[in-house]
């Protein structure tokens, strides 16, 4: 093995190159990235960095140095446009770029408001690389009208940074409750009492019909209920897309995103893929998780299964949300789950179940909860509901029972 190219230079693209190193290989490392700036972290870009409280250096994973001093290739500003796998090259700015391995660390892409009904308004934002929240940001102005498309995580922090900063704030779901994806009703309803509490107007089960627009720029909406509202910004957080399209157009096998084995190799065998664009066995299923630990730890156990290490990547799924004074912390995965068992500790928190199995944990500025919870699900323990529900049980001991 002498050649390894990273495709995508986002938190796995950057995960796994780092760890080819750590881990003693020294062929050659190439990471190719689309994006102008250097491998950074995009939760800030929802988060402190739109609020103007974070400064872009930052927001970068590692120093620029770093690349160049641990000699690895990185070439920004290139898309690689096709794999030729016969010839084991990748095709960027009409440049073969030759690999023993290749890893697909593409992302995703934001879903973004058709046209048809006012997506490519000016005016119109999605959230997720930088160059987005660079040109969003001048449009966050106290006083002005601001329209959130979507309940999810996403759309709750573009809420609420722009409710910090003064805006006045409706934000609509089209579904029955916000979070309904991610999160069982009592977080749902948790939120929206947050978000009321700092006056966003939190519309569920409300669609948007189309935008309408003033000289190609956005100026209202109408919405599904047929009411129609002045807004001066719309930003829409409406879900993410897995970037697959090199790896179907190479004829690699796709299911909800680039279809890995446990160990993060695809179909074929000289061509790996981790993060948001991969798809994994979990449990007897097949996942797809969009998360920052993910990326990482799935980069990781890749560059180690390139060198030979013939580990199975398990996940061991957490998250964390900001909004207003609130963190959340979110350890396991509730798919499945049946019951809620809510805590009233240092923060609230809810503790979802199958039968008397614990899932996963939603810990509402409850850090102790969440790391308690963490550790018993990754444990494969299921402490006793009644003690989780009562303020009084210190949730530490439960670590030791
Ligand atoms: P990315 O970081 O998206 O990197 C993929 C890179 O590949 C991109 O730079 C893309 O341009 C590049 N690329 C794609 N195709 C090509 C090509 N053909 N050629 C060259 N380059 C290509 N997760 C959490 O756990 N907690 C949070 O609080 C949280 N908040 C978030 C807030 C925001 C606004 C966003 C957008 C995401 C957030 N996430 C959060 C999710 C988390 O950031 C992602 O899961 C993570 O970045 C995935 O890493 P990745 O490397 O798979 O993809």
């Amino acid at each position: 093995m002498e050649k390894i190219v990273v495709v995508g230079a986002g938190q796995a693209g950057a995960s796994c190159v780092a760890k080819l190193r750590s881990e003693g290989f020294a062929g050659s490392i190439t990471l190719l990235g689309e994006e102008h700036a250097p491998p950074y972290q995009r939760p800030p870009l929802s988060k402190a960095y739109l609020l103007g409280e974070m400064a872009l250096e930052r927001l970068y994973l590692r120093p620029e140095s770093y690349y160049a001093e641990s000699g690895i290739e990185l070439r920004l500003d290139t898309t690689v446009q096709a794999i030729d796998r016969r010839d084991r090259v990748v095709i960027a700015g009409g440049q073969a770029v030759p690999y023993d391995a290749l890893v697909l660390a593409t992302g995703s892409v934001p879903r973004r408001l058709p046209g048809s009904i006012g997506g490519e308004l000016r005016g119109v934002h999605v959230v997720r690389t930088l160059a987005d929240v660079d040109a969003m940001a001048p449009g966050i102005v106290a006083g002005r009208r601001a329209l959130i498309v979507g309940g999810g995580y996403i759309g709750l922090e573009a809420a609420a940074v722009c409710a910090k900063r003064g805006l006045d704030v409706t934000l609509i779901e089209a579904a029955d409750r916000i979070l309904m994806r991610v999160a069982c009703p009592e977080t749902s309803a948790w939120f929206r009492a947050l978000h009321a509490r700092h006056g966003v107007r939190v519309l569920e089960g409300v669609g948007l019909t189309c935008l309408t627009g003033v000289d190609g720029k956005v100026a209202g909406a109408i919405l599904s209920d047929n009411t129609e509202h002045p807004y001066d910004i719309v930003i829409a957080g409406i879900g993410i897309t897995p970037c697959t399209e090199l790896a179907e157009a190479a004829g690699l096998e796709i299911e909800n995103g680039i279809r890995v084995d446990a160990r993060g190799r695809t179909s074929d065998p000289a061509i790996w893929a981790a993060g948001d664009c991969a798809s994994l066995p979990f449990r007897g299923r097949r996942i797809r998780l969009e998360s920052v630990q993910n990326a990482i730890d799935q980069a990781e156990a890749v560059a180690r299964n390139i060198l030979g290490a013939g580990e199975d990547y398990v996940p061991q799924p957490w998250f964390w949300s900001d909004q207003y004074d609130v963190k959340l912390q979110i350890a396991g995965l509730n798919t499945g789950y049946d019951n809620i068992v809510m805590r009233d500790g240092d923060g609230r928190s809810h503790w979802y179940y199958e039968g008397d199995t614990l899932l996963a944990v939603d810990a509402m500025n409850d850090p102790r909860a969440y790391m308690v919870g963490k550790r018993l699900i990754e444990a494969g323990r299921s402490p006793d509901k009644a003690a989780i529900a009562d303020p009084a049980t210190d949730l530490k001991a439960l670590l030791r029972g």
